[in-house]
């Protein structure tokens, strides 16, 4: 009797904590998280939660035998696993984990501790923090933001801006700072990074490309580098759409077939104006000037190049804009194309 209720005062504690997160979450992620963690209170938590992860094809529904014999047939069964449930075929009696064929595969933490570090990873929480809290190892926490950084890295890199109609302006970075905000970093710019805008979504989707051409070999001003020039030209023809109006900004050398900043606002009254030349940008500038931190970070020192590492973060990062509140369901469904075995 004592047991029980001490369990169950435990039990109700943790639902608590739960909603006093060590980082901010947007409200809608929330949702979706306590849709797939919530205990109604049948089975066990564990159990419920693979049910859900099937249902949404994060975890397979069904599993081949690999010793595939004419009697092999593979159910779930309850066991005593850490998933308190596991796969176990009737023929030859071989056992394999629910997380067989998943993203889940080779973690070494509960797959609700999974979906916890996925959270964190889409509120761009601090990895340690959300480890420690959640009672996950750093590595294998850490194992998880690479996992989810490379998706981003995938997912990010392959998006096309514009289409039909649609307009996509350019800017260059650092070079566009003081005329459009004030450089507030102590960090010396290391890289020059192609910013992208589609003016039709709100909010403004980006791309921000890293150039390879850096700043310390090559101070030359972009507007008259014919290598640089070639290097932003495929750059936008790889993410844009060829229906798109490209527009190049005044920090950017004239791209072939692109029109003039000037020549767009002719056509706007003032507010869009202000919006088109400054506002549209202001985002995208805060991100790159986020992404310096990363030129003098340790993994630099270790050999690894910043621009690949700044060009993870930015991907990274825009990946979560683009998706904003609806980000945690869009990433599971994601994890799931990626890694579920159909
Ligand atoms: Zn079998």
């Amino acid at each position: 009797m004592e047991a029980d209720s001490t369990t169950f005062e435990n039990t109700t504690k943790n639902n608590q904590d739960e909603d006093f997160l060590p980082f901010t979450v947007c409200p809608g992620n929330f949702k979706v998280y306590k849709e797939f963690t919530g205990n109604s209170g049948e089975k066990n938590l564990e159990t419920q939660i693979v049910q859900k992860l099937q249902n949404i094809g994060l975890l397979p529904r069904t599993i081949q035998c690999p010793t595939a014999l004419p009697d092999c047939k593979v159910v779930s069964k309850a066991a005593r696993v850490i998933d308190r449930v596991q796969w176990v075929c009737q023929g030859c009696g071989k056992r394999q984990p629910i997380r067989s064929g998943s993203f889940f595969m080779k973690l070494q933490c509960s797959i609700l501790q999974s979906l916890q570090m996925i959270l964190a990873w889409c509120e761009d929480a601090d990895c340690d923090i959300a480890a420690e809290y959640f009672k996950v190892k750093p590595k294998v926490a850490s194992q998880i933001y690479d996992r989810l950084d490379e998706l981003a890295v995938l997912e990010q890199s392959k998006y096309v801006l514009g289409g039909e109609n649609s307009v996509v302006l350019a800017e260059m970075y650092p070079d566009c700072l003081n005329r459009l905000s004030p450089d507030t970093t102590d960090q010396p710019h290391v890289h020059r990074i192609l910013m992208l805008a589609d003016t039709n979504h709100i909010p403004t989707h980006y791309q921000l490309y890293v150039l390879k051409d850096d700043l310390k070999k090559n101070s030359v001003s972009c507007t008259d580098n014919q290598s640089l020039t070639a290097e932003i030209e495929a750059a936008v023809s790889r993410v844009t759409s060829p229906q798109s109006i490209v527009v190049s900004g005044s920090s950017v050398p004239q791209l072939a077939g692109a029109s003039s900043v000037q020549q767009l606002l002719q056509h706007c009254d003032p507010d869009m104006q202000y919006f088109l030349s400054s506002r549209i940008w202001r985002q995208a500038i805060s991100l790159c000037a986020a992404s310096r931190d990363f030129c003098t970070s340790p993994d630099v020192t270790s050999g690894v190049a910043c621009g690949v590492i700044a060009q993870r973060y930015l991907y990274a990062a825009l990946y979560r804009l683009k998706h904003d509140d609806g980000f945690y369901h869009h990433l599971l469904t994601v994890i799931a194309e990626y890694f579920t075995d159909k």
